[in-house]
């Protein structure tokens, strides 16, 4: 049997849990789980055939903490994860949680986290206080990324205030997910992605690999649009940007809450069977939803293969057998 690995599953500290805004109004469902780093976890992840999750802290993790104590709390909640992980070493991994608010110790951070804990990369969230990650002053964090040779998760937060006042409030309260898993998250974080490749980022840091979940954001439906837009009218005396290059050299998506075997094509088409990993985005989405659907989509056994375990174990070097 070939092994599944799911990258985007979340769980949330106990430390932190109570600064968490929209905590007290999580269904049960989604809280307990969130909060079972063990039993229910396992439970479920075996009663897919996931063989291996890498764990990752529920929205806004260390981005939740004052600048002034971030480093520390940040460096508290990624002790209690490596610990969880050490439970279960055969079937965890992490993606660490970085104080961003402090950008030079949150580069910091992920090197202690990979190299003295074993971590494959980090998870970042939405906007922080309003600004995108493709500021230069968050660079820090990119750079070292690059040099430990691990991936940057960018996953959704809540869209901003401005944004949601504008756009979303008007249906908000009817549909409750609009503003985030419904529509705005994917509005958010493929301006993120695109404002990261148009920041000259990658020219200055060649080797950065960027994760997107959710099978890109929309973004694989949309690259030729956007590279029509962004590349081609580019004014011959302006620094060259292609789009499509970068992005598709980049960033790596994965299938977390979006089982859509026609968005999974339009991926493999766009960006090809080497960028796309498995992920559920558990609780939020069933591990079964995710694995009857992977199992059930017509890919070659050669892409299968790549997209259920191998390019995980590439990208975020897995010793899981
Ligand atoms: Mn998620």
């Amino acid at each position: 049997m070939s092994p599944i690995i799911a990258i985007e599953e979340h769980y949330i500290t106990h430390e932190i849990k109570s600064l968490i805004d929209n905590y007290a109004s999580m269904p049960d469902h989604t809280r307990v789980r969130l909060n079972d780093h063990f039993d229910i976890r396992i439970r479920e992840m075996d009663e897919a055939g996931i063989d291996f999750q890498i764990l990752s802290h529920n929205h806004p993790g260390a981005q939740i903490f004052s600048p002034e104590t971030s480093a520390k709390q940040a460096a508290k909640l990624n002790d209690e994860l490596a610990s969880i992980v050490a439970v279960y070493p055969n079937r965890f991994a992490a993606f660490a949680s970085l104080p961003m608010q402090a950008p030079e110790k949150a580069a910091t951070e992920l090197e202690r986290c990979v190299t003295d804990k074993g971590m494959c990369g980090a998870m970042l969230h939405g906007m922080l206080n309003g600004e995108f990650f493709d500021l230069p002053k968050f660079w820090p964090v990119f750079a070292k990324a690059e040099i430990l040779d691990v991936p940057i998760y960018l996953h959704p937060g809540v869209p901003d205030k401005r944004v949601s006042d504008a756009y979303y409030q008007d249906y908000s309260k009817e549909f409750k997910l609009f503003n985030t898993a419904g529509w705005g998250f994917g509005i958010e974080m493929s301006t993120a992605a695109v404002r990261l490749v148009l920041s000259g980022i990658f020219e200055k840091h060649p080797n950065l690999k960027i994760i997107l979940g959710h099978l890109g954001e929309g973004l694989p439906f949309l690259i030729d649009r956007t590279h029509e837009g962004i590349t081609t009218r580019q004014s011959p005396d302006k620094r060259q940007v292609s789009f499509r290059d970068i992005f598709c050299k980049h960033f790596y998506i994965t299938t977390s809450g979006n089982f859509s075997d026609s968005a999974l094509l339009c991926s493999l088409m766009e960006m090809g069977s080497d960028k796309i990993l498995f992920a559920v985005d558990w609780p939020y989405n069933n591990n079964k939803d995710a694995t009857n659907w992977i199992k059930k989509t017509k890919l070659s056994p050669d892409d299968y293969q790549k997209i259920t375990h191998l390019n995980a174990k590439k990208l975020l070097k897995l010793n899981f057998k």
